[in-house]
């Protein structure tokens, strides 16, 4: 690695514009696969600078393309930049970027839904939890077909300080379609409030930072783009596993106009509802009238304790899903149906 006193200075060499390289290698966005490129570097250095310090960080970016953002975070002075890209039409292009910055960028054909990144940097980055964050950032304009499983990935991880987060708290910048970037930061009372705002904003500072008009990009998409940055948390504010938050959450929001007893009722079996919920929300010590927009994360907090303990005392709680016993039922009918009609023939 170069001396930092080098990096701050380093610029890439002359190369052809995104434009021309997107036409040198006929790289047409694949529409079915919702490739729309970020041509205009001033963009491209935006969402970098919004990235946070760079300088000789090292940077993980999903999903380069035609190389826009890759340019600008070379352009950061960076220490290195590892790139994963899953069509293989642009690795030539990255390739000239590569060598226009010779040592600075990997290039990995592979897909990041699965690639380990906890393995790609020096074991050296890797900083305590309760540290400042490591000088590891993930940055990316993803698919929005694939940013948002992805996110949720990485929540996971985060809560088990694994994938990314083996480095400490790795901040990340990523585009999603403007809805779920409201989403995602979406405060209590608000209408975008969703499953996703908890998730997010219960494990990370979660900031909206700036939105970018479809118009921006090549081709144009039908909706706009948001900018998210989101930093883990020291300590989540939510202290119980990852899959049981996620239980609590997407059941409180799947009626999400009605009373929060209601979704929260489908934790329990039938026979049982009624009384479970009822002490669920008042151990929880949460109004049980409130709508699931309206509830704070300190009371998710309290719901996803008491549920806990709950599940504690009766060990098949957990595994109890209201959605399998409506299909067993379902099922059951069905074969006492085919029974009755085949007794009738
Ligand atoms: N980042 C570039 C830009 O801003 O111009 C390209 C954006 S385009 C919306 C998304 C890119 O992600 C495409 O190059 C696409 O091939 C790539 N991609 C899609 N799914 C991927 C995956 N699962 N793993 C790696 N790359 C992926």
């Amino acid at each position: 690695m170069a001396a930092s006193g080098k990096l701050s200075t380093f610029r890439l060499l002359p190369l052809p514009s995104i434009r021309e390289i997107i036409k040198l290698f006929r790289l047409q966005a694949a529409k079915q696969l919702s490739q729309n490129f970020l041509l205009d570097l001033r963009l491209t250095d935006k969402i970098v600078r919004k990235a946070g310090n760079l300088t000789d960080a090292y940077v993980y970016e999903v999903g380069p393309g035609p190389g826009g953002i890759t340019r600008s975070i070379l352009n950061a002075s960076v220490a290195e930049l590892l790139v994963v890209e899953k069509d293989t039409r642009f690795i030539p292009g990255l390739q000239m970027l590569s060598d226009a910055a010779p040592g600075k960028l990997r290039i990995v054909h592979g897909d990041v839904l699965t690639f380990k990144v906890e393995k790609a940097f020096p074991e050296s980055l890797k900083r305590p939890w309760e540290d400042d964050p490591p000088n590891v950032h993930i940055i990316g304009n993803l698919p929005f077909s694939v940013s948002t499983p992805l996110i949720i990935k990485w929540l996971e991880s985060m809560s088990c300080r694994d994938g990314p987060f083996v480095y400490g708290r790795t901040q990340m910048t990523l585009t999603f379609q403007k809805e779920v970037a409201e989403r995602l930061a979406a405060t209590t009372g608000s209408k975008q409030r969703s499953r996703l705002s908890i998730m997010a904003q219960y494990l990370c500072n979660v900031r909206h930072i700036f939105t970018i008009p479809g118009r921006a990009f090549v081709p144009k998409p039908e909706v706009d783009v948001g900018v998210v940055h989101f930093t883990p948390l020291i300590h989540p504010k939510i202290e119980q596993p990852f899959k049981l938050v996620e239980k609590v959450v997407q059941n409180v929001f799947q009626f999400r106009r009605k009373y929060c007893h209601r979704g929260l009722g489908m934790l329990f079996p039938e026979a049982q509802r009624l009384e479970s919920t009822g002490r669920l929300l008042e151990l929880a010590d949460v109004d049980p009238t409130l709508r699931p927009c309206q509830l704070s994360i300190p009371q998710f907090k309290s719901l996803c304790d008491v549920y806990r303990r709950m599940c504690d005392e009766d060990p098949h709680l957990f595994a109890y899903s209201f959605r399998e016993e409506l299909k067993q039922r379902k099922s059951e009918k069905k074969e006492k149906e085919d029974n009755e009609e085949s007794h009738r023939l």
